[in-house]
């Protein structure tokens, strides 16, 4: 075990302390004890979610830095409770490692965990340690809360609803894209990994939340088609998309001149990993949220299926979302 479990304990117990009043209040007893007591304030309904990262299935060794890994594990959690517009209250981490896995780099992931987890005040309450058979895996539950009947779900698309969706698409796929068997393509791609670090949209989820703006909403982990495709399906609607409207990242397309360009439609439409927030409403809504932009993607239409428009002709849409590393990579 390359890090001894009470080591583990101590540093979770240490920035549990380190929350913000408010955030610690919410856990009357963490580490230490065999459950943690959490207090969540009156009239507000709990969420729950739990997010596996897996080697070789949701990261690389060779291509994520462990500070990386730990701040998008996380990550993948503050996104799902964004995007029910609550607010998170506590983190669990459960992590296994295989007995080769430098200390080096559980330092470096428990760094990139507990950075993320200090910008939102969310303190880590918790968690398991363990020693796998193979590889890395780690397990992160975060417990959000959202005032009682408030929560937004994936269930409330409308007919006639404007799609909107905040920040940009489609960078980390292309970035990932771009691996090769090419050592020297791989370090610059390495870098410009590096430099992501998915913020996830708790502010703008609360913000919508608030105005009672969002009629559904989900974060994009698995692609915007795919995603969209769940509103849909829960919604029992369709989708129109238009092609051009679609935010799509700036990458770099050399690392000389800096030039960046835009990454190809497919990446932001299939992508994944974008955590950024896609919702529907009938309301009008402002160009920036919380610090972020928004944009208007399309519509909900009553015919089922989703819809792409692009020069002038309609293209049937097919969930094409980010399905991990393929098999045989
Ligand atoms: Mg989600």
């Amino acid at each position: 075990m390359p890090l001894s479990e009470r080591k583990l304990i101590e540093r979770i117990r240490r920035s549990a302390k380190r929350g913000s009043a408010d955030q610690v209040a919410s856990v009357v007893t963490g580490v230490g004890d065999d459950a943690a007591v959490l207090r969540i304030p009156a009239r507000h309904e709990i969420l729950v979610t739990t997010d596996f990262s897996i080697e070789k299935v949701h990261f690389r060794r060779e291509w994520h830095t462990p500070e990386l890994v730990g701040w998008r594990c996380l990550t993948r959690g503050l996104s799902d409770i964004a995007a029910m517009g609550g607010e998170p209250r506590a983190a669990f981490l459960s992590l296994a490692v295989a007995r080769d896995v430098p200390q080096k780099w559980v330092n470096g992931f428990m760094k990139g965990l507990l950075n993320l987890a200090a910008k939102f005040n969310v303190p880590l309450a918790g968690g398991d340690t363990a020693q796998s058979a193979a590889g890395i895996q780690a397990d992160v539950v975060v417990i959000g809360s959202v005032p009682k009947g408030k929560a937004v779900l994936r269930s409330g698309a409308k007919p006639g609803d404007s799609i909107y969706v905040t920040g940009s698409l489609g960078a980390p796929a292309a970035i990932l894209a771009n691996f090769s068997k090419s050592k020297r393509a791989n370090r610059s791609s390495a870098d410009l990994l590096r430099q992501l670090r998915p913020m996830p949209r708790i502010a703008a989820g609360l913000w919508l939340r608030q105005r009672e703006i969002p009629s559904a909403m989900i974060d994009l982990s698995d692609g915007l088609s795919t995603d969209l495709n769940h509103i849909c399906e829960e919604s029992q609607v369709g989708a129109e998309l238009e092609a051009q409207a679609i935010p799509r990242s700036q990458i770099e397309r050399n690392k000389v001149s800096r030039e960046k360009e835009p990454v190809a439609l497919k990446l932001a439409l299939h992508g994944g990993d974008d955590y950024e927030l896609l919702f529907t409403s009938a309301a009008q809504v402002p160009p920036k949220v919380a610090g972020v932009r928004v944009t208007r993607i399309g519509r909900i239409t009553k015919a089922r299926g989703m819809r792409l428009l692009q020069d002038g002709s309609a293209r049937r849409l097919q969930p094409g979302g980010w399905e991990h590393f393929r098999k045989n990579d």
